[in-house]
């Protein structure tokens, strides 16, 4: 039935609109979901939506749009871009959650690894792993409702990359579908080509069908740590100064509103932990409008030592004596930390507004100024959520990858992860894109040297702009394995050729 659906799509020739309405009555909820993402902002109908079984099922959806000059074909892991990066206006997407087999498998040297559907939620993998086989992946995203395809593409950051590198430098091999409809299993010293330009390909070069991911033994217990701070530059330093020493398992942070008044942003979204209490006495006099939170992890397994080395390890920073917070949780309940937030955002009603996030990779040379020059004067009332500020190490990332960086070594994520109610309760969406606008715009004109992480531009100058050197490697890239530009049409970085 889909496939008559989509040859009817083929045959209404270019520019002809897809009929969201096939029976003739509702909206099809299916075409409807597929026609927006977890940024409401972007929204665009698309003609078909697929499930496929099997990589087969993938090559033939890229031949059938490949018949046509103007379908396109999106991936859609769990549709949780912000700015249309899985949309596919009038075009076929291809729904990768049934793509959701998991089986253990290992390598030619004996090491034990996960062999994924693209579509595998990273918290499936994560129970799977932990409950079935005492074993785990060791680099993670803070949400674990991505799909493994949809971070590949992207990076798949958190608190442990600055250690064992993003996501994307933590796979063994890929099964991949290009643009020209090939099945390709690609990995460090086979296709390497496409290996690596699929790894942080924002979807360009081909749809990930299936990922082989190293498992190592998953620890038993995560010691996790926060720790206050009021001047960046001892927040920088402190940071800076642990993933360079590597003694933490997980390193990661964020600012916060120094008020009482905003239980999400302010003080009291600091402790963890049953009873633990913010004692804002401790805060120095003259401190600014925002504070930072140090947040650190160290695993270990039952009656080991673990007292003594947080207390060795904390000693020597330069936080607030006094608002320290640490709490014993389970290596699976750390890494599922984001999911009370997420069931109060549900309940709130802000995980349903829209969500313009703005995630930029900066130059560790440019962190302290970025604080002055832009937090501090721009979001000194916060966001409605979280502002991650840690660091990153270029050096974990490999070069061959397709993902834009910063050129120093050290780099920071700054993630401002808007959550505000919906309109008229919260700001107009309007409001916040062009609060985002600006602070790019500030940080252009300060000569920062940023990149944007999950970049979305609207044209092409502004891609060449984002890839710089790599650019012409990029294109290449493209011209190779999806010459005609079917794939991923919501990046809006190539159209469809002819
Ligand atoms: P989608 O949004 O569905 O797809 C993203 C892009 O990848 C699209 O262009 C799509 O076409 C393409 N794509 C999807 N699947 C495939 C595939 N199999 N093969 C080829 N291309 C594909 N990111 C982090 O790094 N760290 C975090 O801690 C983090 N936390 C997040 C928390 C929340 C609440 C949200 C909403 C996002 C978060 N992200 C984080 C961002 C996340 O990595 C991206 O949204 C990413 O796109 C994964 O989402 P997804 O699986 O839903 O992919």
């Amino acid at each position: 039935m889909m496939i008559a659906y989509l040859d009817q799509q083929l045959r209404l020739g270019p520019g002809a609109e897809a009929d969201p309405h096939p029976a003739g009555g509702e909206l099809d909820p299916e075409l409807e979901a597929a026609s927006e993402d977890f940024g409401g902002v972007a929204r665009a109908l698309p003609a078909v939506v697929l499930r496929p079984g099997s990589a087969d099922d993938v090559a033939g959806a890229i031949r059938l749009a490949s018949r046509s000059d103007r379908l396109t074909v999106a991936a859609r892991g769990n549709g949780h871009s912000v700015a249309g990066q899985a949309l596919a206006p009038g075009g076929i997407v291809l729904d990768m959650r049934a793509m959701a087999r998991i089986e253990l498998v290992f390598s030619d040297g004996g090491q034990p690894c996960a062999d994924v559907g693209a579509g595998v939620l990273w918290g499936e993998l994560l129970e799977w792993g932990v409950r079935e086989h005492g074993m785990a992946p060791r680099s993670w995203t803070d949400y674990l409702g991505l799909t493994v395809g949809g971070t590949l593409s992207n990076a798949g950051i958190s608190g442990q990359a600055f250690r064992k590198g993003p996501q994307i430098a933590n796979v063994a091999e890929l099964e991949v579908v290009t643009g020209e409809a090939e099945r390709v299993v690609c990995s460090p010293s086979h296709r390497s080509d496409l290996f690596f330009a699929a790894l942080g390909g924002l979807g360009q070069f081909g749809i990930i069908t299936r990922a082989r991911i190293p498992l190592y033994p998953a620890p038993r217990l995560v010691r996790w740590i926060r720790v206050v701070y009021s001047r960046i530059e001892e927040y920088v330093a402190d940071a800076e100064s642990l993933v360079a020493c590597g003694e933490f398992d997980y390193v990661e942070g964020f600012a916060f509103l120094n008020r009482g008044d905003d239980p999400a942003s302010g003080w009291d979204s600091v402790p963890i932990g049953p009873g633990s209490v913010f004692e804002q006495d401790l805060i120095p006099q003259g401190s600014g409008p925002l504070l930072y939170c140090l947040e650190l992890a160290l695993n270990h397994e039952l009656n080991d030592d673990v007292d003594k080395r947080m207390e060795e390890l904390l000693r020597p920073l330069k936080y607030i004596k006094g608002l320290e917070f640490s709490l014993e949780v389970s290596y699976v309940e750390f890494l599922s930390r984001v999911n009370l937030a997420e069931s109060e955002a549900r309940a709130n009603g802000s995980w349903d507004a829209p969500h313009p996030w703005l995630n930029i990779l900066i130059s560790a040379s440019n962190i302290v100024d970025f604080d002055h020059e832009v937090l501090q004067p721009m979001l000194k009332d916060g966001i409605g959520g979280p502002m991650l500020i840690y660091p990153l190490l270029r050096s974990r990332w490999d070069p061959r990858m397709s993902v834009a960086l910063p050129d120093s070594e050290v780099f920071y994520l700054v993630a401002l992860l808007r959550f505000t109610r919906p309109y008229p309760v919260g700001p107009p969406v309007e409001d916040l894109i062009s609060q985002n606008r600006e602070i790019l715009n500030r940080c252009r004109s300060n000569g920062y040297d940023f990149k944007l992480y999950l970049p979305h531009y609207k044209t092409q100058p502004e891609w060449a702009h984002h890839f710089g050197k790599n650019w012409a490697r990029f294109v290449n890239l493209k011209a190779r394995f999806d010459s005609r530009a079917i794939l991923a049409p919501g990046q809006l970085i190539f159209s469809r050729a002819h």
